[in-house]
């Protein structure tokens, strides 16, 4: 995709869609570039209508992301997104009205060299499969998916990534690991309307942390009702928690205790916050009190330690100063500067 490879060895890639008005051409190049800072490696556009389609062409030029068309139904705005130059088509063939729209959409395709990602969710299902499963279940949405494969296989066209997303996150389990046994195309993971931050954060790490860790799944979208840039921050949390990716600061801290001799809430907050979006990577323990904290902190490249009236800093474990708590802020921001990735 682009400069992006997907499926096989290759690390799993961070995705997000912009929300801004497709037609909005320079908007969403704003907003498209502002997710790649976040960290997104491939953005999707909607295209709902026909002046959608007819900003695609200056939107790519605007930004060097992959970029992703995201198209129902209609088979024209498909081909004028590969002719804008976009970077993968996501269109189900099932749903464009007929063999011949399908033939002219897989040889676009195949001419520019982009991929198609078949995109299955419970909304989408076939009445006919929903009567024969009883509702929109995880073997429904997968036997949907397939039939969209092989509509594609059909004229040979296999440059294939599926998606088959519940808002459950077991259901979403279920359908991964179905699909996973049924074909080797690279997956696109997700769980759709997941909910807004904290909790559709959370039901998306269960779901694909559980896949991932399995080894299923090629990309991933977080989708929350909340900002683009929260979705990315939990995809990047997801993978790096899964040792799958580096990327910006770990940061480790202690919950606090009776022991704490150090604000450990705010000076987290506030190191999470000054790192955010930085491509440096680097692992930061900030630790309450020195009983745990040393020993926590030996493993990470710097370490914040309560202690009484004085917080230590530690680089790799050893001392290097001691500063009062007002301080020690920018203490930290300097030797977080001088630190090399911890590559
Ligand atoms: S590091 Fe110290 S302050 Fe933090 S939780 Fe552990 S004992 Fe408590």
């Amino acid at each position: 995709m682009g400069r992006v490879a997907i499926g096989g060895a290759n690390a799993i890639v961070v995705q997000t869609m912009v929300n801004t008005p497709t037609e909005e051409v320079q908007r969403t190049i704003d907003e498209i570039n502002r997710a790649a800072v976040a960290g997104a490696e491939i953005v999707r556009v909607a295209v709902p209508d026909r002046r959608a389609a007819e900003a695609l062409a200056d939107i790519k030029k605007g930004t060097d992301v992959p970029l992703v068309a995201d198209i129902h139904f209609n088979f024209r705005f498909a081909l004028i997104a590969a002719d804008a130059g976009f970077d993968k088509l996501r269109i189900n063939p099932g749903n464009i009205g007929g063999d011949d729209k399908v033939r002219a959409v897989v040889d676009k395709a195949g001419e520019k060299g982009i991929p198609i990602r078949i995109g299955v969710n419970h909304g989408s299902v076939e009445r006919e499969l929903i009567d024969k499963y009883g509702g929109p279940k995880p073997a429904a949405m997968v036997e949907s998916a397939m039939r969209h494969v092989e509509l594609l296989e059909k004229h040979d066209f296999r440059d294939i990534v599926i998606s088959i997303k519940a808002s459950s996150p077991l259901e979403t389990i279920e359908c991964y690991e179905m699909v996973a046994g049924k074909c080797d195309y690279p997956l696109h993971l997700g769980v759709t309307e997941a909910g807004t931050a904290f909790i559709g954060a959370i039901k998306t790490a269960v779901a694909l942390g559980h896949l991932l860790y399995r080894g299923i799944g090629d990309t991933l979208r977080v989708s929350l009702s909340a900002d683009i840039e929260q979705e990315v921050k939990a995809a990047w949390a997801i993978l790096k928690a899964l040792g799958l990716r580096r990327r910006g600061l770990e940061l480790v801290s202690c919950p606090s205790c009776g022991r704490t001799e150090t604000n450990v809430y705010e000076l987290a907050e506030k190191v999470e916050k000054a790192l955010e979006g930085t491509n440096k990577d680097i692992k930061v323990a900030v630790m309450g009190c020195v009983v745990n904290g040393p020993g926590e902190a030996a493993d990470a490249d710097i370490g914040v330690i309560g202690g009484k009236g004085r917080v230590m800093l530690t680089r790799k474990g050893r001392i290097i100063g001691r500063y009062d708590e007002a301080e020690i802020f920018e203490a930290l921001m300097r030797e977080i500067a001088a630190t090399e990735p911890a590559n």
